[in-house]
């Protein structure tokens, strides 16, 4: 494959930058409390203690640089789970920034990244390479990631180094496939790159002691959270990874409804050649509503995991990006645009989810939300089927999603402080709906530019 598209975060508007509580302010803050109550300002200690924070400040820049969705999601947590996750962001992106180089040859890249575990504990490893300045940047000054994780505790390390060595193997694994052939080989290379993030997170939140449930017990619902939103980046990205020759869709999907991935965007009427606008038919939003059926078959493993997360500020971390992948996947639904160009999330959506993820109660609503504007969909388009007299091909998918509603709603009744007996499905979806009455108050009082 020429190119991994990791990103274990789904990406957000650039304008909705935080605009107060950046990493790296954080740390500096951190870092001059902890230095003033010292007594020995010997030279040597000064210049190492100097070296050290600018070696994290390093970190928290690299990070706003080459991930500004992570960076304001990493904000999230606490100050000593936020450094690992930095440092195991980094280490990975370096790791993805390797495969993702063209220049290099396929031998050459497999030794590095069969190697990069045991060279991030070179305190002066400097390589050049990246196919963006900022990740050139960052590959050139890797010994300050490098001497950052030397200052984490040995148990966060060791997490790390069996991370990055697991996801090597599956890239190596991946190297020089120019397609999937399979659902399980799609499935298998999203959990490279994005379930053993979630696995690895799991371990960090476990090991230090913030979390009341050991989550290692759970990879699945671990790999699962990955998948989600691995899926749907891979979903949304469809027009710019073709462009750049990288074919995630699975074959057997694919070829359901196309010949191949070329078929896909090959008809472009009139012109007849790349610079015709692409012809949308019934086909392209037939795969594309199979392909997203496809992310949502991993929502209930996203809820279950989603509750076993007892401590809030890393339940905030996890939750908003399996929000925003699932509202995501509800706006991509039936949407031909997905095959023209990147679609997102609304502005104000994405405002709702940054100011009421919370807890489980507020979380769900989010996931019902979703599953409705689907059926929404479906509604709308038997509607327009049924005035043509042709059938609505999208039915096929409405005992699915019931499931899959089912589902989130046993967890709504099951979280509700309201004893089960009094609660009828009328009266959960009458709670939804003033819910989402108080949010759009809400956010009409708090617009996008107070955030
Ligand atoms: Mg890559």
């Amino acid at each position: 494959m020429n190119k991994i598209n990791f990103n274990f975060s789904i990406d957000i508007h650039s304008d909705l930058k935080d605009k107060d509580v950046v990493g790296k302010d954080r740390y500096k803050e951190h870092s001059s409390n902890s230095n003033s109550g010292k007594t020995n300002n010997s030279n040597i200690d000064s210049k190492q203690t100097k070296e050290v924070d600018e070696n994290w400040l390093f970190c928290f820049d690299s990070l706003k640089n080459v991930s500004r969705s992570f960076n304001i999601v990493i904000k999230q947590l606490d100050d000593e789970t936020m450094k690992v996750v930095c440092i195991f962001y980094l280490v990975l992106r370096g790791l993805d920034t390797i495969e993702d180089d063209m220049s290099i040859s396929s031998e050459e890249k497999k030794q590095m990244l069969l190697n990069f575990h045991n060279d991030i504990e070179n305190d002066d490893y400097s390589i050049e390479c990246g196919d963006k300045p900022e990740y050139r940047n960052l590959m050139k000054n890797f010994y300050k990631v490098n001497r950052t994780y030397k200052q984490l505790h040995p148990k966060y390390r060791d997490v790390i180094k069996n991370i990055t060595q697991e996801m090597a193997k599956g890239m190596v694994e991946f190297l020089g496939k120019t397609s999937m052939d399979t659902t399980e080989e799609y499935d298998s290379y999203c959990h490279y790159v994005a379930g053993l993030v979630g696995i690895g997170l799991s371990q960090i939140f476990t090991i230090s002691g913030s979390e009341f449930n050991d989550l290692t017990k759970y990879e699945t619902l671990s790999n699962s959270m990955g998948l989600l939103l691995q899926k749907t980046n891979i979903i949304r990205d469809i027009k710019e990874d073709y462009d750049e020759k990288r074919y995630w869709w699975p074959k057997d999907i694919v070829c359901k409804h196309f010949s191949s991935m070329d078929d896909i965007f090959g008809n472009r009427g009139e012109a007849g050649d790349a610079t015709g606008i692409l012809v949308i038919t019934e086909k392209h939003t037939d795969l594309l509503n199979e392909m997203i059926m496809n992310a949502l078959r991993h929502i209930p493993e996203s809820i279950e995991y989603l509750s076993l997360v007892k401590n809030n500020t890393n339940f905030k971390f996890c939750a908003i990006p399996q929000i925003v992948a699932v509202q995501t996947l509800a706006t991509l639904f039936h949407n031909p645009n997905v095959f023209k160009k990147t679609e997102k999330i609304n502005k104000t959506t994405l405002a709702r989810i940054f100011m009421d993820t919370n807890d489980m109660n507020s979380i769900l609503q989010f996931y019902i939300d979703a599953v409705e504007k689907i059926e929404k969909k479906i509604v709308d388009s038997d509607s327009e089927f049924s005035s043509k007299c042709s059938g609505g091909k999208l039915h096929k998918y409405v005992d699915e999603l019931d499931k899959i509603k089912g589902f989130i709603i046993k967890y709504i009744i099951e979280h509700s402080k309201k004893p089960v007996t009094n609660i009828s499905l009328t009266k959960v979806k009458k709670s939804i709906i003033s819910t989402f009455i108080s949010i759009f108050q809400k956010n009409v009082l708090y617009p996008l530019s107070n955030l």
